[in-house]
């Protein structure tokens, strides 16, 4: 009875914690400026509630405080409206119930339900367990994200919640999903214009994969927060006071850089903490008087704080007139503060502020006002993703790493000869331009003439460049130019041509040759083309065929006397020729059971722990990124069964996370400073007598560290080196900077990766 009772009590208060929370998603969405359809939202919501009933999340929760999560961020911090809150809240219905698309179509009819499909078809993770199928599971997001950009929004926040959520998961899971975060999805936010999102998913990764690291910075940021606030203070008051004087409504915000953006600058900038000066920025956000004021006012508060704080000469960011391709606005300015330190501010009106933290959602909010402005920016963006989806690309890797180009790239802005502009990803070349204009132009690209000026066609565009492109019927696609192009359209385009054209030339091959080998009286057998191959070093027919086909291979005597050889017939060598080929071709392609790690032997879920005879024996160090004790690290198991070690920000784990998540092992360190390690310091600092000495008196006295390999260069009174030595752990390599920094002249010492 009694028992009966706190189960009883329990689903009481569970109801009532559920009740409150859809309470709270319905108020957030009346506050909204959307049309009020409560009612739809409360039937998706009972409909979800009642399929999902019994049901709890790793955490305990009940299941269905996952979709009213999600439904929450898609209102609150997406922007969407009605259909979208449905949609999230039917999320994952058909996945986990027994309900079909069919049902939901038939209460919620079909724009909803296409959506749910949409969320259903890509769920289980962008990437499966295997390299092909997360290329496929890529493919089927990006086509419904084109045919409804909803679908991916709503992805988004559900990667978002799980991400918030990702503490009750099992270590190696959380690994793959921040990894796959971190690698896709924080990119794809960025895409959409979703910048506070994608803070905040690359802020969560990087939490669960250095936990020390985050929490460090976090509090680094807290020791530092009354002097900041202080700057602010100080900084922004005569601003207030200038921008009253202009009868402006306006907000000021201090903007602090987020733990993971602090910690990527440290990393690549090698620097401490103390050294980032971009830490606070501040942001002001304006009501301008009248919506065609917008731009002007912008432009008026610039001039005006210009004469207050003296402004950087080279960085004026004017993304007002050129607005960022995932929809940004704001006038960005550096200026020197009265401490002596620069300072970024942001300007913008309201309207680009919700563009710059919702994205494309907000840009349609606005625009519903009956504005005429484009979004052709991400219609273009959608329709080459499209044009790369229906040209099947072999390799799935490529292809993977083919978009993902283009979803990192920033942008630059070109003109073309009659002063049209045109938006280009950075880093993009003449023959990028060439082919974003038409396929055809690119394919028949000569040359290109920038500030009328002849370039190649691998010169690199720069903002601001005119471009013409200079075209010849005779020019055709060359296998080089895939190296002189970085934008996914060009890359596959060519890719494509080259594909048709060695295709067309390995048959023209074909032809030929069995076109010569019956003048001679003799039908084409696999003996001959394997003594063919055998005369020119091809390692197949078909590249025999080809090397035929573009003339490589002229047909003559040489062939001819090899036919005429006396025909023998070995079936012995045959048989091993044909085993042997069989053998070879199951060691490229294992098949699926053998790619699965063997299960028994090593169980994923658990942590695996990393002792010194582990490492010496079974475990490898992966040669990328040089790990020690000591580093954050997780562990890979590769086709042989083999652990590798990479330290969790290596890029190569990176890639082995989203691809091979499955294959990932949490590890712990369980060493004593037994086995030795290689590791790699940066030194500099400023050159004086007998520094050398001192630098090597330190480590090899002091310390008692063993220096394999030193380089010191001296340029203009500054050294510069790299030392190479034989540490236990990260606790040593600590010890090792700290002394050396402590001696006088040097100014860093960092541990580098090579
Ligand atoms: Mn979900």
């Amino acid at each position: 009875m009694d028992d009966n009772l706190t189960i009883q009590n329990k689903e009481q208060t569970e109801e009532a914690q559920i009740n409150q929370a859809f309470q709270e998603l319905l108020s957030n969405y009346l506050a909204t400026k959307h049309r009020k359809r409560v009612e739809i939202i409360t039937k998706a919501f009972n409909f979800a509630n009642q399929a999902h009933r019994g049901i709890k999340r790793r955490s305990g929760e009940p299941y269905i405080m996952h979709p009213i999560a999600v439904a929450k961020i898609v209102c609150n911090e997406i922007g969407l409206g009605s259909t979208s809150i449905c949609a999230a809240l039917l999320h994952d219905v058909v996945e986990d119930t027994d309900y079909t698309i069919d049902d939901i179509e038939n209460i919620f009819g079909p724009k909803i339900a296409q959506i749910v499909d949409g969320l259903t078809k890509i769920s289980g993770g962008i990437f499966g367990d295997r390299a092909s199928a997360q290329a496929e599971n890529f493919k089927k997001l990006l086509l419904t994200m084109s045919n409804d950009i909803r679908v991916i929004l709503i992805k988004i926040a559900d990667r978002l919640h799980n991400m918030r959520t990702l503490g009750s998961m099992q270590p190696n899971k959380q690994f793959k999903i921040a990894g796959e975060t971190l690698y896709i999805y924080a990119p794809l936010a960025h895409r959409l214009g979703l910048n506070k999102i994608k803070t905040e998913l690359e802020n969560l990764s990087f939490k669960y994969e250095h936990p020390e690291e985050y929490q460090e910075i976090e509090s680094q940021l807290k020791e530092t927060a009354a002097e900041r606030d202080l700057v602010f203070t100080e900084f922004t008051a005569p601003i207030r006071t200038q921008l009253d004087q202009m009868g402006l409504k306006y907000h000021i915000l201090a903007r602090v850089k987020s733990v993971y953006s602090i910690w990527n600058k440290m990393q690549t900038k090698h620097v401490p903490f103390e050294e980032i000066y971009d830490i606070l920025a501040v942001r002001i956000i304006f009501e301008p008087k009248s919506m065609e004021e917008e731009l002007n006012n912008c432009f008026d508060i610039y001039v005006a704080i210009s004469k207050i704080y003296k402004p950087h000469p080279d960085r004026l960011r004017d993304w007002i007139s050129h607005p960022k391709a995932n929809g940004y606005q704001a006038l960005h300015v550096t200026l020197m503060s009265n401490r002596g330190q620069w300072i970024e501010v942001q300007i913008r009106s309201e309207r680009m502020n919700d563009v710059a933290e919702q994205g494309f959602a907000a840009h349609w909010k606005y625009k519903e006002g009956g504005g005429s402005e484009d979004e052709g920016e991400l219609e273009k963006w959608l329709h080459t993703i499209k044009e790369i989806l229906e040209d099947p690309q072999p390799d799935a890797m490529d292809f993977l790493d083919t978009i993902k180009l283009n979803l990192f790239a920033s942008e630059i802005f070109v003109f073309t000869p009659k002063g049209e502009i045109k938006t280009m990803p950075q880093n993009a070349t003449a023959l990028d331009f060439a082919f974003s204009l038409h396929t055809d132009i690119g394919s028949h690209c000569i040359g290109a003439k920038v500030n009328h000026k002849l370039v190649p066609l691998s010169h690199k565009l720069e903002s601001g460049d005119q471009v013409e492109i200079l075209t010849s019927k005779a020019q055709r696609v060359q296998p080089e130019w895939e190296l002189y192009v970085t934008t996914a359209r060009a890359r596959s385009k060519i890719t494509q041509i080259l594909r048709k054209e060695a295709k067309q030339q390995q048959k023209e091959g074909e032809i030929r040759l069995i076109e010569f080998v019956k003048a001679e009286g003799i039908t084409l057998s696999e003996e001959i083309t394997n003594k063919l191959c055998k005369l020119h070093n091809a390692k197949t027919k078909e590249e025999l065929f080809t090397l035929i086909g573009s003339k490589k291979i002229i047909l003559g005597d040489a062939e001819r006397n090899l036919l005429k050889e006396k025909q023998s017939m070995n079936w012995k060598r045959l048989l091993t020729f044909s085993f042997g080929s069989k053998e070879e071709k199951s060691n490229h392609e294992p098949s699926d059971s053998e790619k699965q790690p063997a299960g028994e032997a090593l169980n994923t879920k658990q942590i695996l722990k990393l002792t010194e005879e582990a490492i010496s024996k079974n475990y490898i160090m992966a040669e990328c990124c040089h790990p020690i004790p000591g580093d954050d690290v997780l562990g890979y198991i590769d086709d042989e069964n083999r652990v590798i070690i990479h330290k969790r920000q290596c890029p190569v784990a990176a890639r082995l996370k989203s691809s091979y998540g499955n294959r990932i092992i949490a590890t712990e360190w369980d060493t004593h400073k037994e086995l030795s390690f290689l590791v790699t310091l940066y030194i500099k600092g400023i050159d004086s007598m007998g520094l050398l000495n001192e630098l090597t008196q330190v480590i090899s006295r002091q310390l008692n560290v063993n220096i394999r390999k030193l380089t010191i260069e001296s340029n203009d009174g500054i050294f510069e080196g790299h030392i190479q030595l034989y540490v236990h752990d990260v606790d040593d390599v600590r010890t090792i900077c700290n002394n050396l920094k402590a001696i006088n002249h040097i100014k860093q010492v960092v541990r580098v990766e090579d």
